[in-house]
């Protein structure tokens, strides 16, 4: 994809949970695409240095940054790091997230608040983080990761839905609040896909839910980055506010 890079070379690309699966895949996308990225992660520094070495070796520019998006102090440094290394993030890709999956009979208090405090409180915390540089530009791009779990619900993921369903109203808000300096709001709410998160389900309950997908199988995070990095990219310049669903045809 370089040399079509179409003027972005000059755009800083944060991605959160970009060591692993879908973070990872999305912060190779953008680079490819010609923007600096920013790698952020919880503890994987290894993966996180890997796929900066990676983008480096093909020409690209990426850095690795730790931080608990859940934290505000360590996600002001980070963004204060990245905006003085590589410049002011322009484009912010909130895709970190977990489960802890459990009914709700079951579930604890800390799986709940580790879930709501991690997908949503951290979405809050990087997006006010970066806001000000982006509206002091004109231009900014916030692309939140959901899951359609959080539009048509999933039993065992009570914790994980009410997350995901509030930042899909987030994203809304914010959209509107927004749009009139430059910068636009969307989300995009993977199916399932094969990434670690995956990998950590119950295989019994998880066959059956991939056989019901029309299209027979899980995502790859290759598709879910395609998608994100449109969003993503000054070329999506007249859509906000929206929920872009890529799920096999899942909750069709
Ligand atoms: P994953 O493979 O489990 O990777 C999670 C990533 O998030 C890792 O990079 C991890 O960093 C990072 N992370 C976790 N907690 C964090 C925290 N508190 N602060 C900063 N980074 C943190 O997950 P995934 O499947 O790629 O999921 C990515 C996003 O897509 C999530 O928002 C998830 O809800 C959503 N999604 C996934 C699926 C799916 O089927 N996989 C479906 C729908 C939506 P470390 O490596 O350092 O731990």
């Amino acid at each position: 994809m370089k040399g079509e890079t179409m003027g972005f070379e000059d755009k800083v690309a944060l991605v959160t949970g970009a060591s692993r699966g879908i973070g990872r895949a999305i912060a190779k996308a953008l680079a490819e695409a010609g923007f600096k990225v920013a790698v952020n992660y919880a503890s994987n520094r290894d993966k996180a240095e890997e796929l900066c070495r990676e983008i480096q070796e093909a020409g690209g520019t990426a850095r690795a940054y730790p931080a608990n998006v859940a934290a505000a102090a360590e996600v002001e440094s980070m963004v204060e790091a990245v905006t003085s290394d590589l410049g002011p993030v322009e484009i912010l890709v909130n895709n970190a997230g977990i489960i802890r999956d459990s009914f709700l009979a079951m579930m604890s208090e800390a799986a709940f608040d580790d879930v709501v405090d991690t997908n949503l409180k951290g979405t809050f915390l990087v997006s006010r983080a970066v806001v000000k540089d982006m509206m002091r530009r004109r231009f900014g791009r916030i692309v939140n990761v959901v899951s359609i779990s959080g539009l048509i619900g999933t039993p065992g993921q009570a914790n994980y839905a009410a997350s995901k369903g509030g930042v899909i109203a987030m994203t809304r808000a914010l959209s509107k609040e927004l749009a009139r300096y430059g910068i636009s709001v969307n989300a995009l709410a993977p199916g399932f896909v094969d990434t670690d998160m995956l990998a950590g389900m119950n295989p019994k309950q998880l066959e059956p839910l991939i056989k019901s997908v029309p299209m027979g199988r899980a995502g790859t995070p290759e598709e879910i980055a395609r998608v994100a990095c449109f969003l993503a990219s000054p070329e999506n310049s007249y859509m906000t506010g929206q929920v872009i669903v890529v799920d096999g045809g899942l909750s069709v």
